[in-house]
């Protein structure tokens, strides 16, 4: 056997063990308790994946190689550590943004290598690639802009979008199918591209921000998907399993998303189609009966079970590790302290998990709202953290509601019910919460880092 068939077979063995790493990666990533093994097997396959890619194609140019991957780290590093964990649904937009102009590139780059030789089967999937990688950069761009807002976040719309939006998709396609067939039209490429970047940008303005999280995992698929064409493409086998496998899970998580918020996926994936939510007037005049820390851990001190349900504003604060201080104090008191997890509790899926993981409260203590939703009639305390829309009783009941139909924590069949926040602000559905104003509900206003704090100075230790 030659040196360089040996290296073929053992680029083989890694891409297996890179595919299957991939695989139990999204699994493990399923639950909190393996989730970092299943972020190190994903970090493990992609490696073995780029080594064997490095070895098997015999590189040209090492600078060139060296230079690219420094660029990439000093951007990618930084980012990571410095991004606010408030950001990741921009900072995974950007990713997206990158990860789908690398596959247009390539691409566009391959089908100017060998453009009189490319098969029809392979310009397919060609046009396949370069259609979603283009269009998924844009895209994300315009998400990542609108996340933080430098953009816009309402709906940008004018007459006649969907028709223009579809009309414009549809000739970029049909540039597409000539291409297919005659592959040597050369000059059809570009127009091709610009149409396939412009409609990214139409495609993303016409959706209000309240959207937006969702269609990141929608763009995630389509990224996903461009890179398994690539794969076919340049005939690499992992590359298509790797693509297969975000395509799909983008969009499962996707669809999990709109039934967890109640919003239709037609209306998401079709912008222009599904406006933006309506906010309802707050009720600024109505009564609500307010208490001091020292009275909150007076109530907590006579309680014997307690659910916490954490939001966004819990992410803001920062007030994870007070709470863990706070959960502490309470199962050392013999208190039964659960967590109840909305699934888009915050502004990303599992932003409450990663939250509460960072503090290390224990996963056994986590609920899901399925499992934990029956309990809340039994509980002396549901204590409501920087939540407001999760656990919103106007969903269940009040049709006009713009998160009418919604799946909520039943906060408020809680003996008592405590809301931590720093005013009567509504939350990201902008609109009012009956919680607030039930005579059972305590307003404690303040940051929760520091109202938390307050509390945990309060409590006696056992
Ligand atoms: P929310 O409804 O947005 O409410 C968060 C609350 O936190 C606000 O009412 C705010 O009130 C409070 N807050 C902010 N900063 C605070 C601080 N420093 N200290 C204390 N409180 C603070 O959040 P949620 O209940 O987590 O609901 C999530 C919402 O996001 C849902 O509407 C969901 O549909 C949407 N969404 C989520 C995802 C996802 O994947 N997770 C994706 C898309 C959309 P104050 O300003 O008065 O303090």
């Amino acid at each position: 056997m030659t040196e360089q068939t040996v290296v073929g077979h053992l680029v083989q063995y890694a891409y297996i063990i890179a595919a299957a790493l991939f695989i139990l990666s999204l699994k493990w990533m399923n639950s909190p308790a393996t989730a970092r093994r299943g972020v190190f097997a994903g970090e493990v396959g992609m490696l073995l994946a780029i080594v064997g890619t490095l070895l098997l194609h015999g590189i040209m140019n090492w600078e060139w190689m060296l230079a690219a991957a420094l660029i990439g780290t000093a951007i990618g590093v930084p980012l990571a550590y410095k991004m606010p964990i408030t950001a990741v649904p921009q900072q995974t937009a950007l990713s997206h943004a990158c990860g789908a102009l690398a596959a247009a590139m390539v691409g566009t780059a391959e089908y100017y290598r060998d453009t009189a030789n490319l098969s029809a089967v392979t310009m397919v999937a060609l046009i396949a690639e370069t259609l979603l990688g283009f269009l998924t950069f844009t895209g994300s761009l315009m998400a990542a802009g609108k996340l933080q807002e430098v953009l816009p976040t309402r709906p940008i719309t004018y007459r006649n979008q969907n028709f223009i939006n579809l009309t414009l998709f549809a000739i970029a396609l049909g540039i597409g199918i000539r291409l297919i067939i005659v592959p040597t039209d050369t000059f059809l490429f570009p127009i091709f591209a610009g149409l396939a970047l412009l409609f990214g940008v139409l495609l993303i303005i016409p959706i209000g921000g309240a959207d937006m999280p969702t269609v990141i995992a929608l763009l995630n698929s389509y990224a996903g998907l461009s890179a398994c064409a690539m794969g076919f493409v340049l005939n690499n086998k992992l590359l298509v399993i790797a693509g297969a496998l975000d395509g799909s899970s983008g969009l499962i998580l996707s669809i999990i998303m709109c039934k967890a918020m109640n919003r239709s996926f037609i209306d998401v994936l079709f912008g222009a189609f599904g406006q933006a939510q309506t906010a309802k007037a707050g009720s600024a005049q109505r009564n609500v009966h307010s208490a001091s820390p020292e009275e909150a851990a007076l109530i907590l001190e006579s309680a014997s079970s307690v659910i916490i349900v954490t939001g966004y504003g819990l992410a803001v604060a920062q007030a994870q590790h007070k709470l863990r201080e706070l959960y502490d104090i309470l199962m050392r008191r013999g208190v039964d302290v659960k967590f109840a997890i909305h699934p888009v509790a915050g502004r990303m899926p599992g932003h409450m998990n990663v939250l509460l993981a960072e503090a290390d409260i224990p996963y056994d203590r986590l609920y899901e709202m399925d499992d934990i939703n029956s309990d809340f009639a039994q509980c002396d305390v549901a204590m409501v953290i920087g939540a407001n829309d999760v656990a919103n009783p106007g969903a269940r009941k009040d049709k006009d509601s713009p998160i009418y139909g919604m799946p909520i924590l039943d906060v408020d069949r809680a003996r008592t019910v405590m809301v931590i926040k720093r005013s009567m602000s509504p939350g990201f559905a902008g609109i009012d919460n009956e919680l607030f104003y039930m005579d059972k509900t305590l307003m404690l206003f303040g940051d929760a880092k520091a109202f938390v704090s307050e509390i945990v100075k309060e409590l006696p230790a056992a």
